[in-house]
């Protein structure tokens, strides 16, 4: 039986892949992103297309995206509350209505066994067969953007969880201990990479992606002329957008 990515993607992606419902995997995807936003640019298209496959999708937050606004008077608290609320709207867009926020201050996310800890717990906990996150390894992406620290530092924690820590119950033992067992995630999809192996076409879902983006009010100032480039730049040709990215199978 066809079931999953396969269904979706064609043969870009080989039947082994498949979660095995048998064998106690789920059609179920982890994003983990530094701010609010990151998700939604970077995977929006392909998480639709997951949620409306019947994929179990949920967004973890990282940072409280507190730093993310030119306005000086606005206080920490307001920015923390106005970035929650777009962001939960715009999931939504996408399908997703799950949203976790994890509340690391914005811009200071840094390597630490606190944030290891936290990432190995949620995963353990969620236990997905595919994990989306930024690659950690671009400091400038396409030689165009600086890729923030942030979103360095998530995707360097998110795949240190992974491999080995979610697996292996002697990391982190106490999450054994309170039933919270040991997990293994299957893919890895990186977004915001140098390195693209994997294209998603997301023609079907556009609409989506962009309604998830111009709920980020605070963020984005989406003039038709604006979204219209933003059309023309993600469109190969003949109106079709692709998402790209570096994706890893895990087979320890
Ligand atoms: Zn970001």
């Amino acid at each position: 039986m066809r079931t999953g990515l396969e269904d979706i993607l064609g043969e870009q992606i080989s039947g082994e892949l498949n979660p095995d419902m048998d064998n106690g995997e789920y059609k179920r995807a982890l994003v983990i992103a530094a701010h609010p936003d990151d998700a939604d640019l970077g995977v929006g298209g392909t998480i639709s297309k997951l949620s409306l496959n019947g994929w179990e999708i949920r967004y973890l937050i990282v940072t409280d995206g507190a730093k993310g606004t030119n306005d000086i008077k606005k206080t920490y608290d307001e920015i923390v509350n106005i970035r929650q609320k777009e962001q939960i709207s715009s999931a939504a867009c996408t399908g997703v209505t799950d949203v976790k926020f994890l509340g690391y201050p914005d811009g200071e996310l840094y390597s630490s066994k606190d944030l290891r800890q936290i990432l190995v717990k949620e995963i353990r906990e969620f236990r997905p067969f595919t994990v989306y996150t930024h690659d950690p390894e671009p400091i400038l992406i396409n030689n165009q953007i600086v890729n923030h620290s942030d979103h360095r530092t998530t995707g360097f924690e998110t795949i240190n969880a992974i491999y080995p820590s979610i697996r292996d119950p002697k990391y982190f033992p106490e999450h054994f201990h309170k039933g919270i067992l040991p997990h293994k995630v299957r893919e890895l999809i990186l977004w915001g990479t140098n390195n693209v192996n994997y294209e998603v076409d997301i023609t079907s879902t556009i609409k989506d992606k962009l309604r998830a983006l111009i709920a980020h009010e605070s963020q984005f100032d989406f003039t038709s002329k604006k979204l219209s480039k933003i059309a023309k730049d993600w469109s190969k040709s003949n109106k079709k957008f692709t998402e790209a990215f570096r994706r890893i199978i895990i087979s320890e």
